[in-house]
């Protein structure tokens, strides 16, 4: 998966790198898809959602460009993968998720992994987490028509924002950098993701 999906397309930061060949991408999905775990496509998780494919989440980690000693703010939970990946590159992860059986299948995986460094909240994360602020990454992982502003707002001073933005069949990863107050954003490629739902989302 990482010489063949990863490198071969790019991703050069070997913290990244070393991320995914540690967190054993088969304990995020369902038994019965174990053998296509590290298959190079998207996989459905429960309640009609989906796991990215493993060159997004690289691609995605990778543009936040964290630091050992950074926090970071996930919105969609969902398998959890995404934070594990997370929680090996930073000193604690945030993560947020809508849907309950989506969070507790997350938890027990966290628990069983030793992953301790990840908190875990069930709410509508278009507004944030404004306790845990400023963050000096922030991900969603779900498509919504802007970025939503309370994110923006919780995001630190040279922090990094990703987010697939877009309509609900198509977006662009875009990502924005605070810098000196004021947002820069660039956009890295097109993918699609499922719907960001919430206050400031669909
Ligand atoms: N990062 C996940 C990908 C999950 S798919 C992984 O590695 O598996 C996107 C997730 O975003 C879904 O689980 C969906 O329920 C969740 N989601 C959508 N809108 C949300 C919102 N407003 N707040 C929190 N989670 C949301």
């Amino acid at each position: 998966m990482v010489q063949e999906q990863l490198v071969a397309r790019g991703i050069r930061d070997e913290r990244v790198l070393a991320a995914m060949r540690e967190v054993p991408r088969h304990c995020f999905v369902d038994d019965a898809l174990h053998a296509r775990a590290y298959g190079d496509f998207p996989l459905p998780i429960a309640a009609q959602q989906t796991i990215s494919q493993p060159y997004i989440v690289a691609l995605m980690t990778q543009a936040l460009g964290l630091e050992d000693s950074a926090r970071v703010l996930e919105i969609g939970s969902g398998s959890g993968y995404q934070a594990a990946v997370l929680s090996r590159l930073c000193a604690s992860v945030y993560t947020i998720e809508r849907i309950a059986e989506l969070l507790t299948t997350a938890r027990r995986v966290f628990d069983r992994l030793g992953y301790f460094n990840i908190i875990t909240k069930l709410d509508d994360g278009t507004r944030g987490w404004d306790e845990h602020s400023p963050f000096d990454g922030i991900i969603v992982t779900a498509g919504g028509p802007q970025p939503p502003e309370p994110l923006i707002g919780q995001l630190a001073e040279g922090g990094t924002m990703v987010i697939p933005v877009g309509d609900q069949y198509v977006q662009e990863l875009q990502v924005l950098s605070k810098v000196d107050g004021k947002v820069e954003t660039k956009v890295l490629e097109r993918v699609r993701f499922v719907d960001l739902i919430g206050e400031h989302g669909w």
